[in-house]
């Protein structure tokens, strides 16, 4: 049998993605077979060149043209349109997943290669904020396991190995808090883009560091982590953490904390997905404690950051209003990032949608994007009378 890793990733030009060439560039023994991309049709043309994969797909119809000049005369196939990439993940010659995809877009490509079994490393948080109990019903049939490349869940994931998930008291998730965790409360409602757009730790695309600042991005890691660990809410807690060096921890029910720490660096989850289940001899950069700042938590205030609690509502209403929650978020962030609308129009644009729902469980993963895409229509139309 074939034991070549052959990777499609998707997700190929934005920073997971990179950084995940970058960990198999080190580490090696890797054939990339898919590379992904949404919209940097030049850049994921370099990516090719240099990788040579089977396939890329491009999900902007802009994108052929400049694809197809750097990359004519090569054998690669180019596919173009949003269901390139979920093409691609339901069709190509690969046995490891790698989601870094930002948005529900990342949906498909996560469902196929955990219907054909594959082994899904993930990034992409929609996925299962999205349709986590699908996800999971399909990755327990085929036997793929979903893996998480995200700071927090890597660090629970690690201090979970070994323990019973009955002996946790609660998980804890580390959070920045952004840039308005000093901020005056009434000053944050009228934020503008540049202001939201200074995360003090992480460097991140543009959707998720909105999300920092709002602590949405937070919300929907305690839906994943809920998913993942199959831990309710009611045993997940969330503490600020501005030096983003403890990346989550877990209390057990005898008071002992584990913590997973380490100066932050996204090719560190990376790296721990593709080596499970052992540890890969890689290390990203060189790191001491001396060098760390203080640790200190904090709690996190409902005001300042009302998106987290509205997170936190849509799980407990189960079903798809987590869909409705990512939707009406994804929709209000993109209205924000045009100057549309207030940054504190946002945490309001979901409330309204969240309320607007009428929850309902997902039977297929049409279910779920058609509420996703509800939630998105609901927000267009809503803003303007806010
Ligand atoms: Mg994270």
């Amino acid at each position: 049998m074939n034991s070549e890793k052959r990777l499609a990733l998707f997700g190929a030009t934005g920073s997971i993605g990179r950084q995940t060439l970058d960990v198999i560039e080190h580490i090696g023994g890797y054939k990339v077979a898919v590379l992904s991309a949404g919209k940097k049709a030049d850049e994921l043309a370099d990516l090719a060149l240099k990788w040579k994969p089977d396939i890329v797909t491009i999900a902007d119809y802009n994108g052929y043209k400049i694809l197809k000049d750097k990359l004519g005369g090569s054998d690669i196939r180019i596919e173009v349109g949003d269901d390139a990439a979920s093409g691609a993940a339901e069709q190509a010659d690969y046995n490891i997943c790698v989601n870094g995809l930002v948005g529900v877009a990342g949906l498909l490509p996560s469902y196929h290669a955990l219907k054909r079994g594959i082994t899904l490393a993930l990034a992409n948080k929609e996925s299962l904020v999205l349709a986590g109990e699908i996800l999971n019903k399909i990755s327990r049939v085929t036997g793929a396991k979903i893996l998480p490349i995200d700071s927090e869940h890597s660090a629970i994931w690690q201090c979970l190995r070994g323990e019973n998930v009955d002996d946790v008291a609660r998980l804890i998730l580390t959070a920045s808090g952004g840039p308005f965790r000093e901020t005056p409360i009434d000053e944050i409602k009228n934020a503008n883009v540049a202001q939201a757009l200074k995360h003090p730790t992480w460097k991140m695309g543009r959707k998720i560091t909105i999300d920092s600042a709002t602590l949405m991005n937070k919300g929907l890691e305690v839906i994943e982590a809920y998913h993942l660990f199959g831990i309710t809410e009611d045993k997940i807690d969330v503490r600020i953490h501005p030096v983003s060096i403890v990346h989550s921890m877990v209390e057990f029910v005898d008071g002992s904390f584990k913590a997973q720490l380490g100066t932050p660096d996204m090719r560190h989850p990376i790296a721990y997905a593709l080596g499970y289940p052992g540890r890969l001899s890689y290390k990203p950069h060189d790191d001491d404690p001396i060098n760390w700042p203080a640790i200190e938590f904090s709690m996190v205030e409902e005001q300042r950051y009302p998106c987290l609690y509205l997170a936190f509502k849509a799980l407990r209403t189960r079903g798809m209003a987590t869909a409705v929650l990512n939707g009406a978020d994804e929709a209000a962030v993109e209205l924000f990032l045009d100057g549309r609308i207030k940054f504190g129009d946002i945490s309001r644009l979901v409330d309204m949608a969240l309320n607007a729902h009428i929850a309902s469980k997902a039977e297929d993963i049409e279910q779920v994007i058609e509420a996703d895409s509800w939630a998105r229509r609901f927000v267009t139309e809503q803003f303007k009378g806010i």
